[in-house]
């Protein structure tokens, strides 16, 4: 897509990672404290979770509004992931990064990859659980899913990890602070060097 590559305006963050890993927790905790940071709001087909606001969560569209949005290029990438399809729409990204503000993205391994394709500067970061026990009981303990989509997720994670090696930083989410701490310094870091 035109107009969103470029060196002067704000850097593309993307954070990948399986399911309850704790991308949601992390990025709020980061937020929180840094500046100039701006979250890409995804539109999805899932139904929201108990707790979860439409146009500050995601957008949650029908099928049809969702498929009409990919006909009329709202989305700059879109996947399907456990059955559900999920998209960053591309306006409110173009907005904010020709704003100066870095955009933070939190997708699936596949936006990821498209991200990269057409913005090779975006920084990919993707979180990784302590070990598949671990994120089984942070998916559990959420009690926000079926079994079924627990068991969907877990198979999801093994397919996100294989495309762990494209990422440009690997977290391990395991101690909460020192994931917040590692996460708020990639960014610093990276602001300081802009590509
Ligand atoms: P995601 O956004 O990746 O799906 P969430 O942010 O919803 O994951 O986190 C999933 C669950 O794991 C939540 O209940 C959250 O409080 C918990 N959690 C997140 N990070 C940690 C951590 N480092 N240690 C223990 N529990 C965590
Ligand atoms: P969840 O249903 O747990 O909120 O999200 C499921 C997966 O979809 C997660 O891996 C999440 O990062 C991903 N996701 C959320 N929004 C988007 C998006 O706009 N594009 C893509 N490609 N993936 C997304």
């Amino acid at each position: 897509m035109k107009g969103i590559v470029g060196n002067e305006m704000g850097r593309l963050f993307v954070v990948s990672g399986p399911s309850g890993v704790g991308k949601g927790t992390l990025i709020k905790r980061l937020f929180s404290r840094l500046e100039g940071l701006a979250l890409s709001v995804s539109a999805t087909t899932r139904s929201p979770r108990p707790g979860e606001i439409d146009g500050v969560n995601y957008h949650f569209y029908s099928r049809e509004q969702f498929e009409e949005g990919i006909e009329r290029g709202y989305f700059f990438e879109y996947a399907a992931y456990n059955g559900n399809l999920y998209g960053s729409p591309a306006e409110g990204i173009v907005q904010q990064r020709e704003a100066g503000h870095d955009v933070m993205m939190e997708i699936d391994v596949q936006g990821a990859m498209h991200v990269h394709e057409l913005a090779p500067d975006a920084v990919l970061i993707y979180l990784k659980p302590p070990s598949l026990a671990e994120l089984e009981r942070r998916l559990r303990a959420r009690r926000t899913e079926s079994e079924e989509r627990i068991q969907g997720r877990l198979a999801a994670a093994l397919f996100e990890e294989s495309f762990l090696a494209r990422y440009n930083y690997v977290l391990v989410n395991d101690d909460l602070t020192i994931a917040e701490e590692i996460l708020g310094a990639i960014v610093k870091a990276e602001r300081k060097h802009k590509k």
